[in-house]
């Protein structure tokens, strides 16, 4: 066996807890996460597409029974796992949108928001998690502040959209909005998520568009450039937060890893199709990344991309692990008015569920949470007003 040499003068860049994969959960495949080809390819009887079509669509099952004939639904139990997540609690909003806990198999909890639209419209958004807490630690997130417990597997993401679709609504999965902006980095559980969007946007089962699922992302970029690559492929949104590199990297320690000017190289690299445009997420913390200079930069990073763009700005949602506060009504006002006189597209995002610990970067199960210290990098500490 040749010795393994390390290259003089070439340090070793230290291991990120997002290069290493996260913990599994093991045990037999989800049946809510198969295919037909693989119902098929693990000798499940009766027409592998009929068994799918079953198992995805609502109507044709309740929490207690399955509508398919006794020796398929032996084979199921006794060749794949048929748990689904359990609502455990529903926390309604005084703004329609509803936070639910889900209880997973293991005893792992993970949180959702059903975000109805306008009344009258059938249309729902909802928020669904990638994994068990993060392991990005950002540092304004609650989630960032658990570290990673697990990936979800496919077949707990694919049965958080049923249990929810099934209790709550949509009956079809046109209505559908589907986006990956609960608990955890999707792109750090790719795998995972894209055989999720796989099942879901399969026809014979929910038929969802990936046109109506976005993808999140705080810019993983080895992440991004896998799924740029693949199909079916989400719309993709980049949580952006800040406009140096100094900045962002206290905030969001992933930007060490891959800067700036490297998460727009990838963004140029995923050609976005004729309809398709990014979506960029940015906190407002007050004081720490809401200044006009801020705006001026963020939209000079976008550059030719401020056609094909709408940014998201989202006032801070203030929570008990980290010390940002929430910039004043000017504030947020004058640096959304920058950005128009710039040419950018901006939707002021005020999250839902806010009552309800429902919105974003709030979702977090303190019970099982390896509280991280919630002292800032000091770059990240906010300025008083
Ligand atoms: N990990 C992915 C998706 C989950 S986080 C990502 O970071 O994009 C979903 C969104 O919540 C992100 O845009 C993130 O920036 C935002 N977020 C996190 N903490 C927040 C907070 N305290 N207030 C407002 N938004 C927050
Ligand atoms: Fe993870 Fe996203 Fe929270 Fe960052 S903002 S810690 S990437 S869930």
């Amino acid at each position: 066996m040749l010795p393994v040499v390390t290259p003089v003068g070439v340090a070793s860049a230290p291991a990120m807890p997002w290069d290493r994969r996260a913990p599994e959960r093991g045990g037999p495949p989800s049946a809510w996460a198969l295919l037909p080809e693989d119902l098929a390819a693990l000798g499940c009887p009766g027409r592998p597409g009929h068994v799918f079509a079953r198992l995805q669509r609502t109507r044709t099952w309740t929490p207690d029974r399955l509508f398919l004939s006794r020796e398929i639904r032996a084979w199921l139990e006794r060749e794949t796992d048929l748990s689904l997540p359990a609502i455990l609690e529903s926390h309604p909003s005084a703004d329609g949108s509803t936070r639910l806990v889900l209880g997973l198999s293991d005893g792992h909890r993970i949180e959702a928001v059903h975000m109805p639209r306008n009344p009258g419209d059938p249309r729902i958004t909802f928020c669904v998690s990638s994994q068990v807490g993060c392991a990005l630690g950002c540092t304004f997130c609650a989630t960032g502040a658990m570290g990673i417990v697990r990936n979800l597997t496919a077949g707990e993401i694919v049965g958080q959209v049923l249990a929810v679709m099934r209790d709550l609504g949509p009956d079809r999965g046109e209505y559908l909005y589907l986006v990956f902006m609960g608990m955890g980095e999707p792109l750090h559980n790719l795998d995972h998520v894209h055989r999720a969007i796989r099942v879901l946007c399969h026809p014979e089962g929910m038929l969802l568009s990936p046109w109506r699922i976005t993808v999140s992302t705080a810019g993983l970029v080895s992440g991004l450039e896998k799924l740029a690559r693949m199909e079916p492929r989400p719309q993709l949104a980049v949580s952006l937060n800040a406009t140096t590199d100094a900045a962002r990297s206290a905030t969001m320690p992933v930007n060490r890893a891959w800067n700036l000017e490297r998460l727009r190289q990838a963004l140029d690299a995923w050609q976005l199709k004729r309809h398709e445009r990014f979506i960029f997420e940015y906190v407002l913390l007050a004081g720490v990344n809401d200044t006009l200079e801020d705006a001026d930069r963020l939209a000079a990073w976008l550059g030719d991309l401020r056609r094909r763009h709408n940014v998201n700005l989202i006032p801070m949602n203030e929570h008990e692990h980290a010390p940002y506060r929430e910039p004043s009504e000017e504030r947020l006002q004058a640096f959304a008015r920058r950005l128009h006189e710039h040419g950018c597209f901006i939707t002021v995002r005020r999250s839902r569920g806010r009552d309800v610990q429902g919105a974003c970067g709030q979702l977090v199960r303190r019970a099982e949470a390896t509280m991280r210290s919630a002292k800032p990098a000091p770059r990240a500490r906010p300025r008083s007003a």
